[in-house]
Order: structure tokens, then sequence, then C-alpha cells
């Protein structure tokens, strides 16, 4: 499976170490056709973009080096989950302008209502240690992450079951119920291969990310791609993925080429 892009990366706007330029020329060097900035919403603890008024200001910026590296540059969000209705940090005024939009659980960010981060947030960071809340907070990191996926125009959820466990079927049968894909991101070690199971269970999108925080890891998806073949996912199902080569016809020769064939065969 070969994929032509990666649409998740961070720069220095939130917690990745990078320019955006620095980005842009890993993505070229790689090969890439194109790579989508996302970085974090503004309610991310201490990771977030200063304001939503950031991607306005990316966009910008990449425009201008489109123009310079061979390689489109898109610009998206990865957005939080920020209630257990679903809702997410940024407006509508914002998510029209991007290319791309990623949602995820993060266990570090301020909910709306706030009251939310010390009943669903604080209790997420504990249950790994507090067992008899573990099976709550599962259901209630699906029943948001399912609301993300149903009200909002999304492009893929990133890394479903990382860290803040869910109930990856029934996020894949949201999924599947919206076009939203379910990413495989290479930069974080969690159960890939059951998001990959789920997916094709219940009939989802797949896409491979790296989750770059730095140049050196963009388009990095080789785990990803190792997956998608394990387990045979069809190009067609992964949003990133180039389409399969047609079977070449054998070549029939026609007319004058045909008579050219002949005359330079050896005779049998
Ligand atoms: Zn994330
Ligand atoms: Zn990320």
């Amino acid at each position: 499976m070969q994929l032509f892009a990666d649409w998740h990366v961070h720069t220095r706007y939130s917690d990745g170490q990078a320019t955006l330029e620095e980005i842009v020329a890993a993505a070229a060097s790689r090969g890439l056709d194109e790579v989508a900035i996302t970085d974090h919403g503004p309610r991310g603890m201490f990771i977030g973009v200063r304001e939503a008024g950031v991607y306005q200001e990316l966009k910008e910026q990449a425009v201008r080096l489109a123009e310079h590296y061979p390689v489109r540059v898109l610009v998206g969000a990865e957005a939080n989950v920020i209630s257990l209705s679903g809702e997410i940090d940024l407006p509508a005024s914002i998510i029209k302008e991007l290319d791309i939009l990623a949602a995820g659980l993060h266990p570090q960010v301020w909910c709306r209502p706030w009251w939310q981060t010390l009943t669903w947030i604080l209790p997420n960071r504990l249950s790994k240690a507090v067992g008899a809340i573990r099976g709550k907070m599962r259901e209630a990191n699906t029943l948001a992450l399912v609301g993300a996926v149903r009200q909002n125009p999304l492009t893929f959820i990133s890394h479903p079951g990382l860290v803040m466990d869910v109930d990856l079927d029934e996020v894949a049968r949201a999924c599947a119920g919206t076009g939203c894909a379910m990413e495989i991101n290479a930069g974080h070690h969690y159960d890939r291969d059951e998001v990959v199971l789920a997916a094709l269970r219940e009939g989802a999108q797949l896409v491979v990310n790296s989750d770059a925080h730095v140049p050196e890891t963009v388009g990095k998806l080789d785990i990803g791609i190792q997956l998608l073949d394990k387990y045979r996912v069809p190009p067609e199902q992964v949003l990133n993925a180039r389409p399969a080569p047609q079977k070449a016809e054998p070549r029939r020769l026609t007319g004058f080429a045909a008579m050219a064939g002949r005359m330079v065969s050896p005779p049998s």
C-alpha cells in the first residue's frame, strides 16, 4: 500500500518543535504529495494554540510556502473533544476555513462546562489505578467521541483508544455512518490492531498519520502501512492511500505496429 499524504503534524504554534517551513521541507524530502498541519485546539492544557485565529495565520504562511516546495500544504486542526455531548473547541467560523478537521480525546483539556474537567477528565487520569471507575470512564469517553463524530464535519478522529479507553466498535459504527475516518497513528503506542479490526468489522474508513512533532518523523508511516497489509485493508478504505494500480491488459499490437512487430519477430 502506498500513501500520498500525512495529515497530522504539529508545529511550534502548539506543542511541536518545528516551524511550518521545516515541516513542509521535510514532507517534500520524503516525497509526500500533501502534508497537513493540525495544531492542537485552544482548550488543550499547555499544548493548544493560543487562540483559534492562529489557524488563519498558518493558512497565509502555507500559501506562501506552497510556491517554493513541490508539496500541497493543507491547514487543519486537531480539535479537543471538550464535553460529554461531543462539543469540540473550535467555532464554526474557523472550521469552515480549514482543509482538514481532526478531533480526539486528550486527558489534558479544559472542558465546557468547566466542572466536567473534574468529573470526566480527572477520573480518566485515575482510572488506570482505580479499576472500579474504568468501565464508567470507557462509557463516558465513548459517548463523547461518538457525539463529536456525529455533530462535527470531521475528516478523522485522532488515535481512538489512546490513553482514554473507548468502545471501538461503537465509535467505528458512528464513523461508518458519517464518513469520518479512524486514525492509525504511527507516532503513539496503543492497540492499533484493534482500531483496524473495528473499522473492518463496521465498514469505517481509515487514515494513517505520523502525529509528527519534529521534522524527522513527518511522513514516517511504515507502522501503519504494515498494519494495512497485515489485515489486507483495501486502498479504497484508506483516505490517504493511492488507488491500487489497474491490472495491465496484455498489449495488443494493431495496424502498422502489428505488421512491424511481425517483421522483426524471429523466424519460427
Ligand atoms: Zn492527539
Ligand atoms: Zn496530534
